[in-house]
């Protein structure tokens, strides 16, 4: 049985070991079952699912977790919370605590071995300062994943799920939505974790695409298009690419790739949807070829 999630013996642990909150470690124990319940539901756990979460704390979320799930490993930074997590989870028998940065950790490699390479859901109430290089870290590598199931910073979420038209709409966005579709599944008040953070939070779900929504020739080449007009987002697609000194393409070309795909050439790229940078950037690398 899930113990923690409550205040009381939220406290009643950190007093016991005398646990000193580390704030570099972005930590924020949520407190809240309402909230707990909600990330689990989300999340589609059966008792078939290997689960890997990143951060489990004092092991609140990983009781949920692990109830849910066939099995789980967590992974965290923190070797203080190594012994405590020891103690709140002595009771399940199919979590693995791995002490480590998920940035330093080779999870390619830990899903071929304890998953036979299959896909695995990640859960996590994510340290909030490592919050895109842990998302994109996921997807970059090709990890094999179903859903991504995480508690980030509310601005954040707002982020991955915006579309063209939106002032949140970003390379963040694009970068998320060519991986997975987004979806926010509730938002989250600072009153719910132990120290309140200075920002509000959402639960968001990333369901992996099989295929991307898109076909892209040359993805590397997609992703600097999209880093470039978003960078200096006031101008337009043509001088924002241009200024780029990695992209080699001239305003000529671009202007008229542009008016091939029936574009103003004064457009910004904020105003072109995923979709529309596959196609500059496919029209784009056949010219090179
Ligand atoms: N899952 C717990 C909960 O919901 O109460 C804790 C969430 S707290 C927001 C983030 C956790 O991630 C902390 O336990 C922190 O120590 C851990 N953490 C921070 N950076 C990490 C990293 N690079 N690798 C693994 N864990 C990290």
């Amino acid at each position: 049985m899930a113990t923690l999630g409550n205040p009381k013996n939220t406290i009643e642990i950190l007093n016991k070991y005398k646990f000193v909150f580390q704030k570099k470690f972005g930590q924020n124990f949520l407190i809240d079952t309402h909230v707990l319940d909600k990330i689990i539901n989300s999340s589609h756990i059966t008792k078939e699912d290997f689960v890997l979460e990143i951060g489990p704390g004092i092991g609140t979320m990983t009781q949920y977790l692990a109830e849910a799930a066939r099995k789980v490993i967590a992974v965290e930074i923190d070797k203080m919370l190594i012994p405590i997590l020891q103690d709140t989870l002595s009771t399940y028998d199919n979590i693995s605590i791995i002490n480590n940065d998920i940035l330093a950790l080779n999870i390619n490699e830990l899903v071929e071995k304890e998953n036979a390479g299959k896909p695995i859901k990640v859960v996590a109430n994510l340290p909030y300062y490592i919050t895109t290089p842990i998302i994109m870290g996921l997807f970059e590598s090709h990890v094999p994943i179903d859903s991504i199931t995480i508690m980030v910073q509310k601005e954040v979420a707002d982020r991955m799920q915006a579309g063209p038209g939106s002032k949140n709409y970003g390379a963040l966005s694009l970068a998320v939505q060519y991986y997975a579709e987004p979806y926010i599944v509730a938002n989250v008040p600072p009153n719910c974790f132990m120290p309140r953070p200075n920002v509000g939070s959402a639960v968001i779900r990333l369901s992996r695409y099989q295929y991307p929504p898109v076909q892209v020739e040359n993805e590397k080449l997609m992703f600097q298009l999209i880093r470039a007009s978003f960078n200096q987002r006031r101008k337009t697609l043509i001088n924002a690419i241009n200024n780029d000194p990695n992209i080699p393409y001239s305003k000529e070309i671009l202007s008229s790739t542009l008016e091939m795909m029936n574009l103003s050439v004064n457009i910004r790229g904020e105003a072109l949807l995923l979709s529309q940078f596959a196609e500059l950037s496919n029209r784009l690398s056949q010219l090179q070829g």
